[in-house]
């Protein structure tokens, strides 16, 4: 952490994934731009980003989010050699086995619609029937199902090294992080000027930008911006089962369990949509034997019916409350210079890296240059127009 200037380009209030990532591409859109990230926990001891479970996947319908995913799957192949520093790789373990959604009834039909957009935008994705699944993955129960959509080019990499691999090599390119908490924000009418810190002193810049998770309605709320991102606690799991089964990919359902192998057992969990939302880090340690491991074991009966979970943790999922997809834009004819990259609702991991570089466009050419990302904009809050996706989240 460096002694902070009085003045920069343009202020990153928040220094995990998203914040990282945006300082990064805007140093490579303009090398020259004094860039700094205010971050208050070198540590991310509860950020969400050391939290995740690191998937990422191209089954989305919306076509910005599968757009998102292919450039930032991409990136994480390409990254322990692009994002070296000094030469030295930046390894983040990234392990290509496959995403699966798994469903009934009606959902099938949205799967192969799905299917149709993802396809058109490049991905390779398998449509499954019930005996498709059953060959794939021999050990599924699949008699309750319907099908499938597998996508081979997608999997998974180690948030922890991802972040701090993105923040080494923001900081050699000239990234200033400053140990320090935004406390309130100073504005003239139409513009923000000031970040005030809570150590006492004021930096200002040309632009400021809200990349700070599940905290961002508070920040937001600095300038009497209403954002509809509110923290949503889930636990994550490390289990074992008792018998070792065919490698499996990332597995989804529509009641969100989700999972995918992880060393020499598993990692996932099953999200409470309807949990109190609030930053509570409380572990509810009966949850998984209630509600994991039955979903497991129904799904897995050969591997899951014994079954160890060895860990659990909390992490929070900045929710956006509009419609579960994230807020990406300034604020228009309010406050230009203040933007906002929250709200990405479990799908931060995977999409930092696409959607940094598409706000370091909006910032310094005024437009989406690769990936139009024009109805993330805040303006859909505005109106209150919800732009969701459709089927599994
Ligand atoms: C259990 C779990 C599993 C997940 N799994 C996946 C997954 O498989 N794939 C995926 O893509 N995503 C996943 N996610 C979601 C993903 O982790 C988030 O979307 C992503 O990490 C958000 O990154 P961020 O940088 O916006 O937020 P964070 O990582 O939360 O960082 C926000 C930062 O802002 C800082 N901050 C807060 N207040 C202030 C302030 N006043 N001033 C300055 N800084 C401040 C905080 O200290 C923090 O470091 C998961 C999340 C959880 C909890």
């Amino acid at each position: 952490m460096n002694t902070p200037k009085l003045r920069y380009d343009a202020v990153i209030i928040g220094g995990a994934i998203m914040g990282s990532s945006v300082a990064y591409f805007l140093k490579q859109a303009d090398p020259a731009m004094e860039v700094a990230v205010i971050e208050p926990d070198p540590t991310y001891e509860y950020a969400s980003t050391v939290r995740a479970s690191g998937g990422a996947r191209r089954l989305f319908s919306c076509p910005e989010n599968i757009q998102m995913s292919n450039f930032s799957i991409d990136f994480i192949k390409r990254f322990p050699v692009d994002i070296a520093v000094h030469g030295e790789p930046a390894p983040i373990d990234w392990v290509q086995q496959g995403y699966l959604f798994i469903v009934q009834g009606a959902h099938m039909r949205l799967l192969e619609e799905n299917a149709k957009i993802q396809q058109a935008l490049g991905a390779e994705i398998h449509l499954l029937d019930r005996k498709g699944l059953r060959d794939y993955f021999p050990s599924m129960h699949v008699d309750d199902l319907d099908g499938g959509a597998y996508s081979p080019g997608d999997g998974w990499c180690d948030p922890s090294s991802f972040l701090q691999g993105m923040r080494k090599k923001a900081r050699s390119l000239g990234v200033e992080y400053i140990q320090d908490t935004v406390a309130s924000l100073r504005h003239t009418g139409i513009a923000v000027t000031h970040a005030v810190l809570a150590s006492g002193g004021e930096i200002s810049a040309e632009v400021f930008v809200n990349a700070s998770g599940a905290w961002s309605s508070q920040i937001s709320e600095m300038i009497g911006m209403r954002l509809p991102v509110s923290p949503l606690r889930r636990f994550e799991h490390f289990f074992t089962g008792q018998k070792k089964i065919e490698p499996l990919p990332y597995v989804k359902d529509l009641h969100r369990l989700a999972f995918r192998p992880e060393g020499d057992g598993y990692s996932g969990g099953l999200v409470n949509s309807d949990e109190p939302r609030g930053f509570n880090f409380d572990v509810d340690h009966d949850y998984f034997d209630r509600v994991v491991w039955p979903a497991l074991a129904h799904r897995f009966p050969s591997a899951f019916e014994g079954i160890k979970c060895h860990r659990t943790w909390s992490g929070l999922y900045e929710q956006c409350e509009l419609d579960g997809n994230p807020v990406i834009g300034n604020w228009k004819g309010r406050f230009d210079n203040f933007y906002v990259l929250a709200g990405f609702s479990g799908h931060g991991m995977m999409h930092a890296p696409a959607a940094g570089r598409g706000l370091a466009e909006l910032i310094t050419g005024g437009r989406y240059e690769t990936i139009d990302l024009c109805n993330f904009g805040y303006g859909r809050v505005e109106r209150n127009v919800p732009y969701p996706e459709r089927g599994i989240l």
